[in-house]
């Protein structure tokens, strides 16, 4: 590649995007100056240009990294379609060809060498490096190297000897998750203590998460896939491999095309199931998370949890697998006592040290607080990655559908000294029964009708009763027996709530496992499916795709993302010129499909003519997101924005896009302090009105103009808080205030 070419020029030219995103600017000027750094990034986030723009910029080969064969070979072969002369070397290529593809890194002849570490730290490979010229060193997925976290592998920490070994290339180490004790781990042991941290945020805004109530999971899970997914590839994830196969066959069963994966299946069916999941376009595989770290399918439109993860870590790194396009993804999850008992099991008989273990019982505590919280779940996850976030995301179940709280002192009571009468011992279906007063066999045999907690809980359904103990477990005023057979036992916490001196409050479990909303079709995120010729459009271009990707025996994605095909079906481009105005379209990838695209289009409009209404083409390289999306609040006001502009009220657009108004409200707000909207598009009130909300604005506090609630009060609620957000902002952005800005 010609040293002299700027990152920018590689960007557009090779990899096809016009914008860096985020950090990678400043990571690529650092590393491809020679200086070490350490990149957090969230999955989807752009990581690998990091460290493969410098690679093309600088002299020699870049060395990379990298766990799992899967994802060498992956990215290998997007690399080699896009003109990059990159290459893998590990234990699935025969002996000889390793040995030339090594003659060939040490003759300068590729850019990029992937190799996993095993190989990368044998005194052979590392003899023919010394004889090699070295642009850096990338170690991707660098959390490997952590002993605490769950995807530890030994020979990572070998690689510390890079550095004493050959000082002179730049080391980059890159990792979509890490919270701050694993951080510290990757510096200390890469020896990476005076390189920068790079930390993006990790907030995947195109992820939509949910935690529902589990009844029956996998009824639950199939109507979630039918109802939402029913086109899409995606991740069942379960804790046993029994749980996986009995999933796997009754989705199969009922007509969802499901494969199982999972340690102890033979390594050939694992092979080949993984790459039907890669290869095709509808399939789900149902794993253990012996699946997963070496997927780069960007396509996956959901991950869904039967059980609960052991770690927000670990969950975070799993939910990450979906929506690795930018396009709009499912994390769902079915969540009961059960997963809290079989954890705290499996905790109870790990046999790792003492202070593993209290590490490992923190994260638990953690996972249980996220599927208990009332708040936004963004806030909570990101709170956990030490992202403080102030907005609620509009895209999560609890903002979607807020929760209610309820008070539960008295049924805490009722549960605990049932627990308490019955000696301790029992689980959670025999309490509910003695509390509901069902003389069963049982019950009579221990003499629990006779219990003076027998029938005391019958105004309260079993469904309830096992929410309170769920939620009693999961806040530590009930523990699980773990010697014996999980039955439910006080804790010290327990006493002052049994005394009724602490108030208890239940989240409210949502009654019936609503859907939230549709999206405009499963089939093809972002593309309108009730537009026929959108759609017919969309079909032949995937068609196309699979054919290439056949020919060339890749995966479809490898070939283009489903967020190129929607760029052209949107722009519908009629040349290589404005083909390449299309978001990952470089110049190798227009010399190879460009014409077979052109021929699509072209036979496209003369069957159905070109649609009037398309946006300007000079539109798609400055206003389309970036790699496939933007990250953060940005997005989603430009989304609210565009509505606005059409004219739509702030209602119609909540409706349209399926969040609440108050948040639209915000959006709206931002826009108008940015001076992209006015107020008069939002807010339908005559001026005399608008005139009354900013003088009371000016009178309650002039100074802090930023607490709406006097506002509110004073104007006799007649206005919603959004609507005196979005006055606010207009006083704002006039500058009729001059203490400092916040908005909130
Ligand atoms: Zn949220």
């Amino acid at each position: 590649m010609n040293s002299e070419e700027s990152a920018h020029q590689i960007l557009r030219s090779v990899f096809g995007y016009e914008h860096f995103r985020g950090d990678q600017e400043a990571v690529i000027e650092r590393v491809a100056a020679g200086g070490d750094a350490l990149v957090l990034m969230p999955t989807g986030g752009g990581k690998s240009l990091c460290y493969q723009i410098p690679a093309l910029l600088r002299p020699g080969v870049g060395i990379v990294v990298s766990p799992l064969i899967a994802l060498m070979q992956d990215q290998v072969s997007a690399l080699q379609l896009q003109g990059v002369r990159a290459t893998a070397i590990n234990s699935s290529v025969p002996m000889d060809e390793a040995r030339q593809r090594e003659e060939g890194m040490r003759q300068g002849r590729y850019d990029l060498v992937y190799v996993a570490p095993e190989r990368l730290m044998t005194e052979r490979f590392l003899n023919v490096l010394e004889r090699t010229e070295l642009a850096l060193f990338a170690i991707d997925e660098a959390h490997c190297v952590s002993q605490w976290g769950h995807d530890f592998r030994p020979e990572y920490i070998q690689l510390a000897a890079l550095k004493e070994r050959f000082p002179t290339p730049p080391r980059i180490a890159l990792t979509a998750t890490a919270d701050a004790p694993t951080r510290q781990e990757i510096i200390d042991r890469l020896g990476l203590g005076s390189a920068p941290v790079f930390c993006s945020s990790f907030d995947r805004p195109n992820i939509r998460y949910r935690v529902l109530p589990k009844n029956s999971a996998r009824q639950q899970l199939l109507r979630f896939i039918r109802e939402e997914h029913p086109q899409d590839s995606g991740i069942v994830y379960c804790l046993s491999r029994k749980r996986v196969e009995e999933t796997a066959a009754s989705l199969d069963s009922s007509g969802c095309s499901a494969l199982p994966y999972h340690a102890g299946l033979p390594a050939e069916l694992r092979e080949r199931h993984q790459q039907r999941f890669l290869q095709e376009e509808k399939v789900v595989i149902v794993a253990t998370i012996a699946f997963g770290m070496g997927i780069d399918k960007p396509d996956v439109r959901f991950v869904a949890h039967l059980d609960m993860p052991k770690s927000l870590e670990a969950y975070y790194q799993e939910t990450g697998r979906a929506g690795r396009d930018g396009l709009p993804a499912d994390a769902w999850m079915t969540y009961g006592i059960a997963d809290v008992v079989m954890l705290r099991q499996l905790m109870a008989d790990s046999q790792a040290e003492e202070r593993i273990r209290r590490i490992e019982g923190h994260k638990l505590e953690a996972m249980l607080g996220y599927c208990e919280t009332t708040q936004c779940r963004r806030q909570v996850l990101l709170g956990y990655f030490g992202e403080e976030r102030a907005e609620t995301c509009g895209n999560c179940d609890t903002c979607l559908t807020p929760v209610e709280t309820w008070d539960g002192t008295e049924a805490a009571r009722k549960a605990m000294s049932c627990v308490y009468r019955t000696g301790q011992r029992f689980g959670v279906n025999y309490l509910i029964d003695v509390l509901q007063g069902k003389a069963n066999e049982r019950i009579t045999r221990f003499g629990h009708d006779r219990a003076s907690t027998f029938g005391i809980g019958r105004d309260i359904d079993s469904a309830r009763w096992r929410s309170v103990y769920r939620q009693l477990v999961a806040a530590g005023l009930l523990t699980v027996e773990m010697a014996g057979h999980g039955g439910l036992q006080l804790t010290e916490k327990s006493r002052p709530v049994l005394r009724g001196e602490q108030p208890v409050h239940f989240r409210k479990d949502p009654e019936k496992t609503a859907r939230l909303r549709s999206r405009s079709g499963a089939a093809a995120p972002g593309i309108d499916l009730q537009d026929e010729d959108a759609k017919a459009l969309w079909d032949a271009l995937r068609a196309l795709r699979r054919t290439l990707a056949q020919e060339h025996e890749v995966p479809p994605y490898v070939i283009f993302h489903d967020a190129t095909l929607q760029e052209i079906v949107r722009y519908r481009p009629r040349s290589g010129a404005e083909l390449m105005q299309m978001s990952g379209i470089g110049q190798t990838k227009l010399d190879r499909y460009g014409d077979a695209i052109l021929e699509v289009l072209k036979q496209h409009e003369a069957d159905r003519g070109r649609p009037e209404d398309l946006p300007p083409l000079a539109d798609a390289a400055t206003s389309r997101a970036p790699v496939p999306v933007d990250t953060g609040v940005s997005d989603t006001v430009a989304a609210t924005l565009a509505l606005a502009k059409q004219g739509k009220l702030p209602d119609e657009i909540a409706a349209h896009r399926g969040l609440k108004s108050t948040t639209i409200y915000s959006h709206l707000a931002k826009a108008i302090e940015a001076g992209d909207l006015d107020l008069t598009e939002v807010v339908d009130l005559p001026e005399v009105e608008i005139r009354t909300i900013e003088a009371a604005f000016h009178e309650l506090d002039p100074e802090s103009p930023f607490t709406l609630k006097p506002v509110f009060d004073a104007l006799g609620e007649r206005y919603s808080y959004g609507m005196l957000r979005c006055v606010r902002a207009g006083m704002i952005v006039r500058g009729d205030f001059e203490a400092g800005r916040e908005s909130g």
